[in-house]
């Protein structure tokens, strides 16, 4: 059934081979996120305690560049429709405010090591119901099958340890949020920050 579907498509492409091509075209998606990213101080922090936790862990450390705390999940989006994701952000109004790092820990079940914040300003959680509604709104769903907790992935692929490196907790003062994408890379994942907005 679903070969007699599709052949009318293959006849009507075989006459006009640039129709197949721009459908291909539209099917094109990113994986995207939105997310806060640490400007080079806090970066060089958390990679600092990502190369201790390196060293009690089998793992595989998150490059620098990398590290940042992911607010809503999007998955594949037809690139056609990421403007609708700029659009919903650009109606967001919130205010800057500062994150504690001050944790950290080791989840089984994704086997990762991260760092987070024990407690973290109302605005953050405010600005994350903010984004997800208005994704929603814009017809975008997010990923919501885990309670948001503001963290930092540091090694994948991490064995259990007793403990985890102690470390000054760190102030990041968050003034932005960015839009995201992540692609398979030979080290790893690649992420690509696509765009960004300020808080004010
Ligand atoms: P990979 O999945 O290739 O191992 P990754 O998890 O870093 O790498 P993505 O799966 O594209 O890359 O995820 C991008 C960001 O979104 C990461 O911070 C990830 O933790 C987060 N994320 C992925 N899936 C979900 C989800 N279902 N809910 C919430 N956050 C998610
Ligand atoms: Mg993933």
């Amino acid at each position: 059934k679903g070969l007699s579907l599709a052949r009318p498509a293959i006849e009507a492409s075989r006459r006009r081979p640039w129709r197949c091509c721009a459908a291909w075209m539209a099917e094109a998606s990113q994986r995207v996120f939105l997310a806060l990213w640490p400007g080079a101080e806090v970066a060089g922090r958390l990679q600092h305690i990502a190369l201790e936790a390196e060293k009690r862990c089998g793992s595989r450390r998150m490059r620098r560049d990398t590290l940042h705390i992911t607010l809503a999940f999007l998955g594949e989006v037809a690139e056609s429709r990421l403007p609708l994701i700029g659009e919903a952000m650009a109606t967001l109004q919130a205010g800057r405010f500062r994150l504690r790092i001050d944790t950290s820990g080791y989840w089984a079940h994704n086997r990762i090591v991260w760092a987070g914040c024990r407690a973290w300003p109302a605005q953050l959680d405010g600005l994350v119901g903010d984004i997800r509604c208005a994704l929603a709104d814009a017809g975008l769903p997010v990923a919501t099958e885990n309670a948001f907790f503001p963290h930092v992935t540091l090694l994948r692929k991490a064995q259990a340890v007793a403990a985890l490196p102690e470390f000054e907790s760190i102030d990041w003062p968050v003034d932005a949020w960015v839009l995201a994408a992540s692609s398979p890379a030979s080290d790893g994942v690649g992420y690509r920050r696509l765009t960004g907005w300020p808080l004010t």
